[in-house]
């Protein structure tokens, strides 16, 4: 479990975390997400004790980061594996080699080293390219090997900063379907930094957005786009300006099992009101898909459609 309590650091005067506190239990994805520059991957270097931190608290498995001390710190930063957003591989070496490199410093015998590199090229799924060059892998297969190289000491914790950011859209669900898999069969905490609300979205189960060095937010996924916060909001550009002369604007969200179209065709039957729908789209949200819509109705009749989706439990705001 990852607890941090009131967590503040700068660089000089610039402050980059300010009374940042958030739970990661053991088992989540968790997903940090915000701008560049709001301070997300200096949180990270916090956790695996890269960075330290000025005041406030961040434990790991109950152990305070910044008193780790420094010949203890090899150690602490087994149980955490970390991937970044250009793999950080050793371009010239093979496979192999880059995946077994954890295991070298550690001093593993040849014979355990082969045992468990075949493993991780399995888990991974790029068995065939052990002897491949990195630097002849593509985009999707070269993060393989790095989540091989940073699972190999067996962590509890895997920090992954930008992961998919340089990888094309169907490369990157690839890899988050690995992440997924790993954070299931293995039993792995997974952190997710990332400025791309679609990578929370979709292998998420909680999340925090952090906004100029704060948090604005912290929910679960499915809380938090139902919810539809401002921070959430701003995050995904949709601070939306009112387009209709008249009337009022209301977004209405709806998870996959109501059938969303229907239900609006049915309240606009059952309350003889016909209404614009002005915005209607689909949301992918971890294994379901969310739809959101926004519709246009009358000041008059805003109680009653208050009430309708009220009594229906469809979550709803004025917008
Ligand atoms: P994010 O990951 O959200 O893009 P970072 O944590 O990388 O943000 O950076 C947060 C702020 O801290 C930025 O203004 C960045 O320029 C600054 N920063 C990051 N690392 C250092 C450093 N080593 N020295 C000075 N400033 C830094």
């Amino acid at each position: 479990m990852i607890q941090i309590n009131n967590l503040c650091k700068s660089y000089g005067n610039l402050k980059v975390l300010e009374g940042i506190s958030l739970t990661i239990e053991d088992g989540d994805i968790y997903g940090l997400v915000g701008r560049s520059g709001a301070g997300k991957s200096t949180l990270l270097r916090c956790i695996n004790g890269l960075e330290k931190y000025q005041s406030g608290s961040l434990m790991v498995d109950g152990q305070e980061v910044n008193q780790v001390a420094e010949k203890d710190l090899n150690s602490f930063r087994r149980g955490i594996g970390m991937i970044f957003q250009h793999f950080s591989l050793q371009e010239r070496k093979t496979v192999y080699e880059n995946v077994a490199l954890p295991l070298r410093c550690w001093h593993y015998s040849k014979a355990d080293t082969e045992i468990r590199v075949k493993e991780l090229l399995e888990i991974v799924g790029i068995p065939e390219k052990t002897n491949e060059k990195a630097r002849n892998l593509s985009g999707g297969q070269k993060q393989r090997v790095a989540i091989a190289r940073s699972l190999a000491l067996n962590p509890s914790i895997l920090l992954c900063d930008e992961a998919t950011s340089a990888l094309d859209p169907k490369t990157t669900q690839a890899i988050l379907a690995l992440l997924k898999e790993i954070n299931e069969k293995l039993d792995i905490t997974v952190v997710i930094v990332t400025h791309q609300m679609e990578v929370i979205q979709q292998i998420c189960n909680r999340m925090s957005i952090i906004e100029n060095s704060k948090i604005a937010e912290s929910d679960t996924v499915k809380n938090m786009f139902f919810r539809q916060p401002p921070a959430f909001q701003r995050l995904l550009g949709e601070e939306r300006e009112s387009t209709s002369a008249s009337g009022i604007e209301l977004k209405i969200l709806f998870s996959t099992d109501a059938e969303s179209h229907n239900f609006l065709t049915a309240m606009a039957v059952d309350l003889q009101l016909p209404f614009p729908i002005l915005e209607g789209k689909m949301v992918k949200c971890g294994d379901s898909m969310m739809g959101s819509f926004i519709i246009n109705v009358e000041e008059e009749h805003l109680p009653e459609v208050a009430n309708y989706l009220d009594q229906h439990q469809v979550s709803w705001k004025n917008i």
